[in-house]
């Protein structure tokens, strides 16, 4: 079997409400480029990247000629073609590896009419549970809802994502508002839902001091189950600073998303807990290798979400059916989504979890409807500034940063659509 083909397609998503993090928004909406990888056989593979645009598509099309002819089994082969260590200090492409990396998955789990996760050596589990996510968001400008800034709407949206999707696992994402402010906010969510699972994520924006008060408080707060902080500060130094100071364990998507950096932090730990995004670190395979690594050195794991739709989704389930240490509840930005180009609509929560997809292949097909719909939506709106706060023109976060979003503005954010 041989490629012969390939297609990128950017789209746009709309969210239920612009979600506010440390570095800026995700203005009411996601971007991402959908790939796919015809054969000669007539068999296509999908894939995702998050962003997108003339430029994505470009670069994708500019692989082209690196794929064609090439057999998609030999994926060791197309990662050193494609992601060449040297040649990706002038041209990173892991993340676009990623996305062929999925739909050659896609391709031969077709192929041979198993799962990606038979491929990965079999699911160790049907179902993967999710955590909530939980984000500051602002109103959305049409309806006005779906704001969470006070922390009655904070555990008024707890309540709503637990009703709809049975989550037990919480994540709130902070470095928006002042650290004591959030403080005050995750208290009231572990008040409210005792003895279910916590984490908090400000994005590396905090510094190593403040990250110490917060760990050091939330170590002794009696109600609260933690599974962990994540990236409080920036960089494996301060991380390990952190560490070395508070009980709670530490989780990274930020500096432990290569090998060179897992190798680092097991020679000096300065996370426990590595988590694992199939994007950034080139593909579901690569994120397997990571975790046996993680499982040889006892660390623990969990699976990243970097904002995405149902392709992507499949690759996380897939992946988090196979590693055997996985031992919390994965992230996904996808229950703030109000759809997806996925045939079927969206794939469904149940008591907080979401079934790995058994059919052939990534077990996900492309609803052509949907795809030209926000491909048009896409081609309307473009793309978004994702560092950049819509009400904060022109602010950007020091690191660490001391210049938060004031919790009483109550503005929302004029976005068209
Ligand atoms: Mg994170």
């Amino acid at each position: 079997m041989k490629i012969v083909d390939l297609k990128a397609t950017t789209v746009t998503v709309p969210l239920e409400a612009p979600l506010r993090h440390a570095n800026g928004c995700h203005w009411g909406r996601f971007v991402r480029t959908i790939v796919e990888v015809e054969t000669d056989e007539g068999i296509v593979g999908l894939g995702e990247m998050g962003g997108g645009g003339e430029s994505a598509e470009a670069a994708f099309h500019a692989l082209k000629s690196y794929l064609t002819g090439r057999d998609p089994a030999r994926l060791e082969e197309l990662r050193f073609l494609i992601c060449n260590p040297t040649a990706s200090l002038y041209n990173n492409r892991t993340q676009m590896f990623a996305a062929i990396e999925f739909a050659c998955l896609d391709i031969l789990g077709q192929k041979w009419g198993v799962p990606v996760s038979e491929i990965l050596g079999g699911r160790l589990r049907d179902r993967v549970p999710f955590a909530s996510y939980l984000f500051f968001r602002y109103a959305d400008s049409r309806t006005g809802k779906g704001e969470v800034r006070t922390i009655e709407q904070l555990v008024e949206e707890v309540r709503r994502l637990k009703e709809l999707y049975g989550f037990t696992s919480h994540k709130l994402k902070g470095g928006v508002f002042p650290p004591e402010y959030e403080l005050e906010c995750y208290r009231s969510l572990a008040i409210e839902l005792e003895w279910e699972r916590f984490r908090f994520d400000p994005n590396g924006v905090w510094s190593t001091e403040t990250a110490i008060w917060f760990g050091r408080l939330v170590d002794n707060m009696w109600e609260l189950r933690h599974d962990y902080l994540e990236d409080p500060v920036f960089g494996l130094n301060g991380m390990r600073r952190v560490r070395e100071k508070i009980r709670t364990p530490l989780a990274t998507n930020t500096v432990v998303v290569n090998f060179e950096q897992l190798a680092a932090n097991m020679l000096d730990t300065a996370v426990d807990v590595v988590l694992l995004d199939t994007t950034f670190w080139g593909g579901i395979r690569a994120c397997v290798k990571a975790a046996g690594v993680c499982e040889t050195f006892q660390l623990g794991v969990a699976v990243h979400s970097s904002g995405e739709l149902g392709i992507q989704l499949a690759t996380m389930l897939h992946l988090g059916a196979v590693i055997p240490n996985l031992s919390f509840a994965a992230d996904a930005h996808y229950h703030h989504l109000t759809d997806d180009v996925i045939e079927g609509g969206k794939l469904k929560y149940e008591n907080g979890e979401i079934a790995v997809p058994t059919a052939p292949g990534l077990g996900v097909k492309l609803d052509r409807d949907k795809l030209a719909e926000y491909r048009e939506l896409y081609q309307r709106l473009g793309s978004y500034p994702y560092d950049q706060d819509p009400l904060r023109p022109g602010w950007t976060p020091t690191i660490p940063n001391d210049r938060w979003a004031d919790p009483k503005d109550t503005r929302v954010p004029e976005i068209s659509f």
